[in-house]
Parts: structure tokens; sequence; C-alpha cells
């Protein structure tokens, strides 16, 4: 077994991007290879302490801590190699999603869902399902694993799939950690588009706003679709739609009255928009048309990063809630709770994020949504200010009323959040398949010692 580190790693693996829970493990693992990792949960679970994996850190609330136990470091298990006549690509846990975009890339491939965000590990969104632009369509990143090795609660390696062990597969994507931990995932793979068009259309009425996501979501003629909720003038909100299709330079013909021949190139672009955005209600003179390459779309959020790390703000605590909604209830839900006093701060700190997402294609069983097909997921990306723990614990509170609210209109927690929750909200959280969680959760892991930093069995 690789050496168990006491040094400064220590004092990383108390911490996450939430900055808000903090707890101090008894050591952590570097992990160089599957077999490692297998060791050290076969010994933790002889002692009965806590073993969390951990990833990038950007857990929002100790999710990826092991107070009193051991961190395993994945980032040492970051090989990815991709199989181009398979479709797939070949990722170690701690590989960050900018890494297995890089190699798909190479090969002209790519997963069909990614998040938003490429720095984050394979094992850690793996193990929260994982959304991202193209999600309307195309459902979870967790919905297109072919295969997973897993370490169990027993030190166990074992290798799952639809075929394999699929009562273990079913429970480790959107698993929260809780069954075993990720050391290497197979992907698969479609062929990347080169270049995309990019619409950002603006909205000040939420209804036309809403009433666009839905459309969006239900009839796919975009690839990937996000939207925000952005401070306006006077203490309102204005909203924003992104809406992407890839574009090869090539268009399609449009119209059987009008050919090629019949169109100057800028008649046919003119068409193509139209034929995307002409039946919006968003306002036409503030719309935003760009052609990006896939790569820089891909990469879109690195400046803000960038700009979050130089501002310090990236290193402050972050008390994020993510919300998934049913879609009709979203269109009132989320215009009145922008206009709270409680939420007044993301005004100036933070992002508001707003998915359209259809029920359909989301595959992972353990990933809770509201029924229905069309759902919402609403994120509030929250900055606390640096030395005010009152601030925090204030935002940690609105968080666990706003979810209080969410459940009475259907709403579900995301749990990539920063909230306390007791055994029995997680009981409510999973309803009728909880007990077929908590059998599988005994078969691989009888002493519930993985990643308990999320509460599920208190
Ligand atoms: C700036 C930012 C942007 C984000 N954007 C998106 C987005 O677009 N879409 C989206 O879905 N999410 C997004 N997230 C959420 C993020 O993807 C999740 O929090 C993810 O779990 C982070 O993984 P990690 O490895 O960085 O974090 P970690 O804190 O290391 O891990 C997160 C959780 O996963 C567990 N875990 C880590 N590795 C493994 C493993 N190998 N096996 C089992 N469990 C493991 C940890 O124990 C912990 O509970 C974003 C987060 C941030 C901070």
């Amino acid at each position: 077994m690789n050496a168990i580190r006491e040094d400064e790693d220590m004092a990383l693996a108390s911490h996450d991007f939430g900055h808000i829970v903090e707890s101090r493990p008894l050591g952590v693992l570097a992990a160089r290879s599957c077999a490692a990792v297998g060791e050290l949960v076969a010994f933790a679970g002889t002692q009965g302490v806590p073993v969390a994996a951990r990833g990038c850190g950007h857990a929002p609330y100790g999710q990826g801590q092991a107070d009193g136990g051991y961190v395993v470091d994945m980032g040492g298990l970051d090989e990815v190699r991709c199989v181009p006549g398979d479709r797939t690509l070949v990722a170690g846990a701690g590989a960050t999603w900018g890494e297995v975009v890089r190699v798909g890339l190479a090969e002209g491939l790519v997963p069909p869902v990614l998040p938003d965000h490429l720095g984050a590990s394979v094992g850690g969104v793996l193990s929260t399902g994982g959304f991202g632009g193209s999600s309307h369509r195309r459902g979870l990143v967790a919905d297109w694993v072919r295969e997973l090795e897993v370490v169990t609660g027993t030190g166990e390696r074992l290798v799952c799939s639809p075929e394999r062990h699929p009562d273990l597969f079913g429970a480790v994507l959107a698993g929260l950690g809780q069954c075993a931990l990720i050391v290497r995932a197979a992907l698969r793979l479609v062929p990347a588009p080169v270049r995309v068009r990019r619409y950002r259309l603006y909205h000040e009425d939420p209804a036309g706003f809403f009433t666009d996501q839905r459309r969006l979501a239900r009839d796919g003629r975009f690839s990937h679709v996000a939207g925000r909720a952005r401070p306006a003038l006077g203490g309102t909100w204005s909203y924003m739609i992104e809406a992407v299709a890839p574009y090869g330079g090539e268009l399609p013909r449009v119209d059987d009255r009008l050919t090629g021949d019949e169109l100057s190139p800028g008649d046919e672009l003119s068409l193509r928009d139209d034929l995307l955005i002409g039946d919006l209600d968003h306002d036409r003179d503030s719309e935003e048309i760009e052609d990006l390459s896939y790569v820089e779309y891909l990469h879109r959020p690195d400046r803000d990063e960038r700009l979050l790390r130089a501002t310090g703000e990236w290193d402050r605590p972050h008390p994020w809630l993510t919300l998934l909604l049913p879609e009709a209830a979203a269109a009132a839900f989320v215009p009145a709770v922008l206009a709270e006093a409680d939420q007044q701060g993301l005004r100036f700190c933070g992002v508001v994020q707003l998915r359209p997402l259809s029920g359909r294609v989301l595959g992972a069983p353990l990933l809770r949504r509201p029924p229905g097909e069309l759902l919402c997921l609403l994120s509030l990306m929250r900055t606390a200010p640096p030395t005010d723990p009152g601030t925090v614990q204030r935002m940690v509170a609105a968080n666990r009323a706003l979810y209080e609210r969410a459940r009475a209109v259907g709403g579900v927690l995301h749990p990539v959040s920063a909230l306390p929750m007791t055994g029995e909200d997680w009981r409510a959280h999973f309803g009728p398949d909880w007990a077929d969680f908590a059998r599988v959760k005994e078969q691989y892991d009888p002493q519930h010692i993985l990643t308990r930093g999320y509460g599920l069995w208190a």
C-alpha cells in the first residue's frame, strides 16, 4: 500500500470548494494504483473508520471529507486512454474532464454529455450524476458509462456494468459514493462537432423565458441549452438562454422553394438562424449570435474561473443550492425566490443557473428527479464573504428553507448542495427506492465506512 501522508495533504483534505464544513482525517492516501485503494479500504473496514474519495475537491459541504478516517486522493489515478475503434475512452477516476476532452478530441470524439466545468474529476462527477449543456437531450454524464472498476466497502475490486453486477453499477452512478469508490471508468464517445454557433437570447419576462426553455427542451433543435437569471436594473432580474448548435459552415436546406443556388451566403445564414430562433419570444434587439470552435465553447467557463481565482472569490465559502423542479412549478417558483431579501446577495456575487431538462432521458436510477417530462434545474451558486461565519450560516439556513419550499411544489434536491440533511430527509429523498439502496449498501459496504460526508445513514 502507498504511504499514508500526514502533511499538507491533510489540510487540503480537511476542506473543499464549499469552505463551510471542515473535518480532519487520520490520513490521506495518495492513490497510485487501484490495488492500493482496495488495501486501504479493506484496512479501514477492519478498524471501522470512514473512507472517502477525493477527486478535485469541488464538493460544497464536506461530502468528500472523512472525519477521523482516511481520504483517498484519486489524483494519481489520472490515466486517460481513447479506443477510437470502440468509441470508448477509459479514464482513471482522478482524471479531470478537461483531460478526457483533450484525449477524446485528438480522435475527433467526445462524451455525449460533459459537465460545464471541466475541472472536476471523473469519479466525482459520475458519483453525483453530472449535468451539462446537452442533458436536455442526452441525460446525465453518468448515463454514458459502459463499465466501471470499483472498490467496494470491503476493499474488494470489482468490474461492474449493465451486464456484470448490475445492482452495483446502478448504485454507483449518481450513488454518492455510498456502495463503492470508482477507480476507473469506460465512457462512450460520439463524434465531436468542430464548430458551433452560439445564441444568447435575453428575456425580461420570466414567463417568456420558461416558455422558450420548455420548447427547446421538448424539440431538441439545439445540441446544448443552458440558462441564467441575471440581475437587472431596479432590483429586478432578466433571463438569458444560451443555446448552441453544431455549425460546420454547411447549411441545411431550409425551404423547398429556395435552393443553395438562389441564396447568397448571408441569406443562408440568416435563414438558418431564423429556423432555429425565429419562433422564440426573446428580445430581438439584444440577441447575440457567435461562431466558436467546439473547443472554445467547451472551455467557456475557464475565463470566469481565472477571474474568480484572481479576485479570491474562488476560495471563499460557497453555500450553493441546486434543486430539480417540475417545469410547471419553476415558472412561478424561480421569480418569487429571486425577489426575496434572502437572495439579494446573488445580485452582487454569484450565479443563478437555470437548466431545462427532460425527465425522459435521465437514466441513472439513483438520480432523484420530480415526476413528469419537463424539469428545470435551478442552481443558486452563492459566494459568501470570507470572514463572516454568521452570513454563511444564514445562507445555509436559507438553503434549508428553500429546499423545504421546493419539496412542497414537487421539487427534489440535487445533493451537490450546502445544507444540513437528516437521515429522515434522505429516506424521503430516495422514497420507494430507499429499501433497495439500503440492501445494496448492506451488501457492498456492510460497515458503512464509505463517503459518510453526506450523512445518509445517520
Ligand atoms: C465551479 C463548479 C462548476 C460545476 N459545474 C458543474 C456542472 O456543470 N455539472 C455538474 O453536474 N456539476 C457541476 N459541479 C459540481 C461538481 O461536478 C460536483 O461537485 C462533483 O462531485 C465534483 O467532483 P470533484 O472530484 O471535483 O469533487 P470532490 O469534492 O473530490 O468529490 C465530490 C464527491 O464525490 C465523491 N467522489 C470523488 N471521487 C470519487 C470516486 N472516485 N468514487 C466515488 N466517489 C467519489 C467525493 O467523496 C465527494 O462526495 C460544479 C462544481 C463547481 C465547483
